[in-house]
Parts: structure tokens; sequence; C-alpha cells
């Protein structure tokens, strides 16, 4: 492995100018003169106060702000510990010295950038993305497992791994667990990064003509976590680039995990070479949680925010809200930020009155367009919507079903697993068999198939007119 290390006191003194725009003038002034660099090991740096007080309030106030900055700095999460020591003699205080600046160096916010801070973009991890927090069901238990067994053991049996679902159903919340429990519990490099930045860190690099320290900065990580992973449709340069960072972490043993929104299968305009990379290792799907894993997470949510309130209420919640988790935790929000409000226990009135437009959003937005192409279909076939979403195996029946599925594939942007959901709650893996026996009929010059789906096209877009 390439021997990289950073100097995180340097990265501490470069942070200066970034902390003091996020944390005001004030506090800067008033809380960051009584903050000194201590010490620092590879992953890990040290800041000393000399008082209980600093230890105890800044700390509180403005560790994930520290950690934030400087590990932009660095390139990777840091750990941050905060010590109380005495300084050690006055004139150290006041002499310069080797470990002077002591506390960042104000820069002044319009000192020159660096090319070394101009493409500072890594996301930071959250906090409170644990595995703690998130509650596995039976449509995410698999993936739970896998990202808890190679937060035990990166590099191991499940590397490289790809988690896809749909959006909202915990990816982000799982990669990152990963992250946090590593930067935790272990001295390991971890780098967390969602597509998007690692395509305009990319692209900065290659503007500013520092590709060589974008380079270091991945090759240097023990663990790279990347999230999104649908957003390199298309960036072919950014792909190849990708494409080599993963070879050389993964040819050293480090651990790499993605998420996508998608089967790998489904993304376009990505390289072959690429998507083999992608699906080398463990892939792992999360479905939208059944009822019951759905009232359960509301259950844990209330817990963890200290909130009371009527579990019919949160039934109603459960049942209404079938999208993903998100949705789900937003209409929480809502009721807990009510509740603040009028500080009182919701009724269920209540709750269906501030609820009525979420709930009907949620409804709208997951079923408007799928349930036109199903309608259409259903009709132009002379058979219910119902059979369509239905189980019958009749010949007829199935075949316009399968249809269906395809024309929802390709008249929407929906991935499979959502399709599936908009068709009675079916597994993307029947959605995408679907979709390749219709893709296979049309390859058949002037299939009937063909006619059919043009006709069909013919009156779903008539219909979408209306
Ligand atoms: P995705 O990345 O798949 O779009 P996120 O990870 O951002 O979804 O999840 C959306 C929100 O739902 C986050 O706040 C996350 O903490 C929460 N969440 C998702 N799944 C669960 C779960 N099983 N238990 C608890 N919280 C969850
Ligand atoms: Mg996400």
């Amino acid at each position: 492995m390439a021997d990289n290390k950073v100097d995180l006191q340097e990265c501490w003194n470069e942070a200066a100018p970034a902390i003091k725009t996020a944390v005001g003038d004030q506090d800067y002034a008033t809380w960051f003169s009584r903050i000194f660099f201590d010490s620092h090991d590879e992953q890990t740096l040290t800041l000393r106060t000399s008082t209980k007080l600093v230890l105890d309030l800044a700390g509180k106030k403005f560790s994930d702000v520290i950690i934030s900055k400087v590990s932009e700095i660095a390139g990777f999460t840091i750990g941050l510990k905060m010590v109380q020591k005495k300084e050690e003699t006055k004139a150290n205080a006041e002499t310069p010295s080797p470990e002077k600046p002591a506390r960042p160096a104000d820069t002044s916010q319009s000192a020159p950038q660096t090319p070394k801070n101009r493409n500072k973009t890594n996301d930071m991890l959250n906090p409170s993305y644990t595995f703690d927090s998130f509650v596995p069901g039976d449509n995410s238990v698999f993936a739970f497992n896998a990202c808890k067994a190679i937060s035990e053991n990166p590099g191991g049996n499940y590397n490289p791994c790809l988690i896809y679902g749909g959006v909202g159903l915990g990816k982000t919340h799982l990669i990152q667990a990963i992250g946090n429990h590593l930067v935790q519990n272990t001295k390991l490099r971890v780098l967390y990064i969602t597509s998007e930045n690692f395509i305009n860190e990319f692209i900065n690099s290659v503007n500013s003509r520092t590709m060589q320290q974008f380079k270091n900065k991945y090759r240097r990580v023990n663990v790279l976590l990347i999230d999104d992973i649908q957003f390199l449709e298309n960036k072919k340069e950014t792909q190849a680039e990708l494409f080599n960072t993963f070879n050389d972490l993964y040819d050293t043993g480090r651990q790499i995990v993605f998420t996508c929104d998608r089967p790998v299968s489904e993304l376009k305009d990505i390289s072959d070479r690429l998507r083999n990379r992608f699906e080398r290792g463990l892939s792992v799907d999360i479905q939208p949680p059944e009822y019951e894993t759905r009232l359960a997470i509301l259950r844990h949510k209330c817990v963890e925010k200290n909130f009371v309130i009527d579990d019919d209420i949160l039934s109603y919640v459960a049942q209404n809200v079938q999208t993903n988790v998100r949705d789900l935790e937003s209409c929480l929000t809502k009721l807990v930020a009510y509740s603040d409000l009028i500080n009182k226990e919701i009724t269920m009135e209540v709750a269906k009155e501030l609820l009525k437009n979420s709930i009907r959003i949620n409804i709208d937005r997951s079923t408007t367009s799928i349930a036109k192409i199903i309608k259409s279909v259903a009709e132009f076939f002379d058979i219910s919507p119902y059979d369509i979403k239905g189980k019958s195996k009749k010949k007829s029946i199935a075949s316009a079903r399968q249809i269906a599925m395809y024309l929802a594939r390709i008249q929407t942007d929906y991935s499979t697993t959502e399709i599936g959901i908009e068709f009675g709650g079916r597994d993307h893996t029947t959605i995408m068999y679907a979709i390749d026996k219709i893709k296979s009929q049309l390859t058949v010059p002037n299939s009937e198939t063909q006619a059919l789906i043009n006709q069909l096209l013919t009156v779903i877009k008539a219909g979408n007119k209306q």
C-alpha cells in the first residue's frame, strides 16, 4: 500500500477559514482562541483546551464542524479527540514554535484558493446513521446483515458490495452506518462520497490540473463508500477513473461499497468493464417495507425522538404511506412539529387533517403514470386493471400484464422495484423477466408484439394529452 501520510496538523491549520465561516466570527473568536492542536496519528486529530468548561461546551458545540472541515482537507473522515491539558509554558503560548499556529491559522477569507483546498467536496457521514438506529425488516435484513459483516471485517468476504433499491429505503443510512462504525472503532481511513461529488471532483481536478492529488486522495483510503452510482451514467471519463481507482483498491484488499437506485443491469451507458466491477462481489437489494416493518420503524423513531403518540395513529400512517421510509419519516416529523407547537398530544382527527396532503401526494406520485398505463392496457385488452395487478395466470391476462410492465419501464422513470410495487407488490425480478421476454419478442421482425406495443403507445400518448 502506498504511504501517503496526511499531516492532520496541517489540515487543521488549513481548515481555519472554513471553520470560521461555518461558526461565525464571534464564536470563532470566543472559542477557537482556546482550542489548540495537541497531537495526531494517522487518522485522529487531538485538540487540547485548558479548561473543562471549554472542553465540555466547545466539544459538544463544534466537534461536528471541526470533523467536517478538517476531513474535507484531509480527504477522509477523521476521528477527533478533545482533551483538557494545561498549556505547557507561558512562553510557549506566545512564542512561535514549530507547532505554531496552534489554532487554525486564519488565512483570511480572500486568500487565493490553492488547488489543494479547491476540490474539497467529500461528503460527511451523518452520525445518526448507525446500525442501532436502523430497523431491519424482511425487506432489508439481508442488506443490513451484509453491511454489519462488512463493518466487522472490511476487505473480507463481501468485497466489493453493492446495495440497491428504490429511493428512501435506507441505502444511504446503511452505507454510512458502515462508515460510522469503522471511524469509531478502527483506525482505518474511510471515505464516503456520493457519485455526484466524485464526478464534480474529477472534473475540477482535470480543469485545475490536480489529477495526481485526486488520485492520491482515493488511492490512500482503506474503505471507499460511494453512494448513488446511477449518476455515473453517461460519464465516460469519470467511469474510467473510477475503474482504475477500483482496481487499485481492490487489488490491495481494500473495501469498496456502492449503492444504486436500481439493479446494475439496468444502468444505461456504463462501460462493460465498470459494470463488471460493480457486479463482482456481493449484491444485495432493499425492498419497500411491509406494513409491520413500517409500523416498527415509526415506533422506533418515536422512541428516538421521545415522542408520545397513540399507536392507532402510527398504524394509520403505516397503512397509508407505503412508498418508502423517507415519506414515513416526513409524516412523523409533521406530527412532532405540530404537537410541539400546540404542546398537546395529537388526536387521530388532527393527524388525518395534518397528513391529508402528504398521504394524497404520496399515492399520486407513486401511481399516476403507471396507473395510466395499466388502465390503458386493460381497456385495450378489455380486462380490468385489477386483472393486470392481480395474480391470474390465464394466458391472455398474463401476457397483457407483461406488456404493461414493459411499457411502464420504457415510458416512466420508475425502477423495476417501484414498478413491482404498482403491479400488486411483485418482486423486481418478475418485472425484469417480463421486460426481457417482451424485448426478445420485439427482436422478431414485424412481430405481433411490436404492432401491439405501437398501438398501445398511441393510446397512452392520447391519454396523456387529455
Ligand atoms: P436512500 O438512500 O435509500 O434513498 P436513506 O438512507 O436516505 O434512503 O433513507 C431515508 C430516511 O429513512 C433516512 O432518514 C433513514 O434514516 C430512514 N430510514 C430508511 N430505512 C430505515 C430503517 N429501516 N430504519 C430506520 N430508518 C430508516
Ligand atoms: Mg441515498
